[in-house]
């Protein structure tokens, strides 16, 4: 037998056989069985989750000599069986991701006057429509006007917003949603069995959840942890494989959070390591808190021990952290160091955490984080590329309604407009007001976010709770609530 990868072996190969799309697909059994057809359709939906396949099984049903209940395609007839092959005359699948433009687009549509050889239609499939350029969109919209009888036109899209409105209006659009967790782990479970693959029930939740509602994701990463795992699929392992943390370390990490023990911390997420998947962790950890949530407001007793052991946790804690952990998990897609971010965001949770017992910490937060605090701000900045490395070497203060950049001669010198309109920016947006800048060379090493990060990296985090506790000027922003710099640098050099 010739192998065949996951993804193409169990594609859908009838409306029955797809999975998580229950509405569109009785929608278009529906206008096959009435003969109600369209001469233009619009698949639109995140990737993964069966566009191409349903409008592939569409096609089939429109040109299938041998109807199955009125609306299901044989798959044995000729028509059926070429467009199985890809052999299909009639059948004329684009990808207009690689074939954009206006000539392709001219080529193609020349085509569409010429009568099908042996179909009752000549279907087109674009997959990626919005790829087109507008010219080949212009070209397009002329056929879609006056289209030939025997002509369908079928499009499929990642991004529906980016196609013209007057194409739109010409098609019976079908939105395909993204596939729930439950559903995808069920088929995993089902195909798995089917391919004498074993495998427990929490390696297939694993599975579905790094998928993220896409079912050709689940599969093509099945096909990783199934030849990882010899066919044997066992937790451990598939955690391993997807680099996903193990619910002990999360387990950990949470209570040192919940006992504010910073050492204890920072020391789990050292032995976890440096080059991990580090925005993973953070998701993980915001699970645990949102499960933890969950389970105290539906009130009932769950078997997960790692939830139950949190179950007494104040509500309002938990709604917290969860808030830093998702103000703080788009610094990941920003081109910094992401075992900085987690340590500064597991830091913040533990200061914030500490004084959320004394107030409604949900009144302040605005407070909180338009603050002006130099260097802990920085990384709460939207900035990006050069203009971000550079400002890691400056050293800012506030005075009034200016803002004061001071950064060392040899970066004032090569600092250009557009990277200072862009510093500029990020200021405003984060201080939520229009500032004025001065820019000027006196700038104070110790107060850099570039010199935060080397403290940080001088192995402060032993000393770091021993510091918090003996710091006044800390203590005192912690009742304010506030996440200041903390002065350790001058405690630990001596
Ligand atoms: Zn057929």
């Amino acid at each position: 037998m010739s192998y065949l990868v996951l993804a193409r072996k169990w594609r859908p190969t009838n409306f029955s056989e797809v999975v998580g799309q229950e509405h569109a697909v009785s929608a278009l059994k529906n206008s096959i069985s009435s003969q109600n057809i369209h001469h233009a359709y619009l698949f639109t939906g995140t990737r993964g989750i069966g566009k191409t396949s349903i409008a592939r099984i569409l096609a089939k049903a429109l040109n299938c000599k041998d109807l199955i209940e009125n609306s299901e395609p044989c798959n044995s007839c000729d028509s059926c069986t070429s467009i199985n092959e890809g052999a299909a005359i009639d059948f004329i699948e684009i990808d207009a991701a690689s074939r954009r433009g206006i000539d392709d687009t001219k080529d193609l549509l020349e085509t569409v006057s010429y009568l099908p050889s042996s179909s009752k239609y000549k279907i087109y499939l674009i997959d990626e429509v919005h790829m087109l350029t507008p010219e080949s969109f212009n070209a397009l919209l002329k056929n879609l006007e006056e289209p030939p009888p025997h002509v369908i036109f079928m499009f499929a899209t990642t991004d529906h917003k980016k196609i013209l409105p007057t194409i739109i209006s010409r098609c019976l659009q079908i939105n395909l949603s993204s596939i729930p967790l439950k559903t995808i782990s069920n088929l995993l479970s089902d195909i798995f069995s089917k391919e004498k693959i074993k495998f427990d029930d929490n390696s297939l939740d694993l599975i579905a959840k790094a998928a993220q509602g896409s079912i050709r994701d689940s599969l093509t990463i099945s096909e990783k942890v199934v030849s990882f795992c010899n066919r044997n699929l066992k937790e451990k392992e598939v955690r391993e494989v997807l680099g996903i943390p193990e619910p002990e370390i999360i387990f950990n990490l949470l209570k040192s959070i919940l006992d504010e023990d910073v050492t204890e911390a920072l020391s789990i997420l050292d032995n976890y390591g440096e080059y991990e998947d580090h925005e993973l962790l953070l998701k993980s950890l915001m699970d645990l808190v949102q499960n933890i949530a969950i389970s105290q407001f539906e009130k009932k007793e769950t078997k997960k021990n790692n939830i139950n052991a949190f179950k007494n946790t104040d509500p309002s804690k938990l709604q917290f952290l969860y808030q830093i952990g998702l103000a703080n998990l788009k610094h990941f897609s920003l081109s910094y160091d992401s075992f900085s971010i987690l340590k500064m965001t597991l830091l913040k949770m533990i200061a914030f955490s500490q004084e959320s017992q004394k107030k409604n910490p949900l009144e302040n937060k605005h407070k909180s984080i338009t603050e002006f605090h130099w260097p802990k701000m920085f990384i709460d900045l939207n900035l990006n590329g050069m203009a971000r490395n550079l400002l890691k070497q400056a050293s800012v203060s506030q005075e009034g309604e200016k803002v004061r950049l001071s950064f060392p001669e040899n970066v004032l010198s090569i600092l250009n407009e557009d990277q200072k309109k862009d510093i500029e920016k990020s200021f405003n947006d984060f201080l939520k007001k229009q500032s004025m800048f001065i820019y000027d060379s006196n700038v104070d090493h110790n107060l850099t976010p570039e010199n935060e990060e080397k403290v940080m990296d001088k192995g402060f985090r032993r000393n770091l709770k021993k510091s918090m506790e003996k710091d006044e000027s800390f203590n005192e922003i912690l009742g304010n609530l506030k996440v200041d710099s903390i002065k350790f640098s001058k405690k630990d050099e001596t």
